[in-house]
């Protein structure tokens, strides 16, 4: 792995997300046309599932910021109703049936909460820098449970989770990094809140396991960065950010201009396909 560029000059960090690194791990032609492509391609219309998640986390940061006395089931569902958008959805009454179950959700979710447990972060910025990497994110909640601090994501997807998804999820473990390094505490428990199900799927990484997920981690940003460094100096982009077609192409917002996503599924998936039945 090289740390140092020309002339023992220190090679410049890479500066990302934790999706950037998963988005080129996912799909490099992907990660071009998002973050390197301009003007950048037309992306398709927005998903009515995305609008679920995001209004269901909008309410649950709102949540936190109420006083005291208004932090209740009642209070989470009123701000669902506050945030509500309908993009995405087939017609407005199925926007409305989802206000609904949004609303149940979320109203669910919070009857779990304890709202004198002051989380240490709501939706807060963290960061954390290696050799190679500089890494930040929001994360959705951080608890300080017992002294120990706990990275907690919402998912509000239709599909059940696995403790194994949060094991083995490479944002949830830069996410337990940047923590420990932004609050200076140990931190190395990652959980995913399951909101339509009020699942929770928890795991403590080893630190072996968190030096593992870095390493790939680097791995990946050095890839991405060789590849931008390549493309800036001529390369041939369609060499350099590989398409990698899959029967996901047909949630990418980008399936419209790729033709090899096209070929793989003949068609995008509907706007309102996510949501659950
Ligand atoms: S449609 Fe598929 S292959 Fe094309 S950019 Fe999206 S994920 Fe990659």
């Amino acid at each position: 792995m090289t740390q140092l560029g020309l002339e023992g000059m220190p090679k410049r960090l890479f500066s990302c997300t934790p999706s950037r690194l998963t988005g080129w791990s996912d799909c490099p032609r992907r990660y071009r046309m998002t973050y390197l492509d301009r003007p950048v391609p037309q992306k398709g219309p927005p998903w009515a599932h995305n609008t679920v998640g995001a209004v269901a986390h909008l309410a649950l940061a709102r949540w936190w910021g109420l006083p005291r006395e208004r932090r209740t089931p009642a209070g989470a569902r009123a701000l669902v109703e506050t945030a509500w958008k309908t993009d995405g959805f087939r017609t407005p009454q199925q926007a409305e049936q989802w206000r609904g179950r949004a609303g149940d959700m979320v109203e669910g979710y919070a009857a779990t909460l304890d709202p004198d447990d002051e989380p240490l972060g709501v939706e807060r910025t963290v960061s954390v820098k290696s050799l190679v990497l500089a890494v930040s994110g929001r994360v959705d909640r951080i608890d300080l449970r017992d002294g120990e601090v706990v990275v907690v994501d919402y998912k509000t997807g239709r599909s059940r989770l696995t403790t194994d998804d949060a094991r083995g999820s490479l944002a949830l473990a830069m996410y337990a990094l940047a923590c420990a390094r932004t609050l200076r505490k140990e931190c190395a428990t990652v959980e995913l809140h399951h909101l339509p199900t009020g699942e929770v799927l928890r795991w403590e990484h080893p630190p072996e396991a968190l030096a593992r997920h870095l390493s790939r981690a680097e791995a990946l940003g050095e890839e991405a960065a060789d590849a931008t460094e390549a493309l800036a100096d001529g390369g041939d982009p369609d060499a350099l950010f590989p398409a990698r077609p899959s029967s996901r192409c047909g949630w990418c917002d980008l399936v419209r201009v790729c033709p090899a996503g096209l070929a793989a599924v003949g068609a995008p998936q509907q706007p309102w396909a996510g949501l659950a039945e």
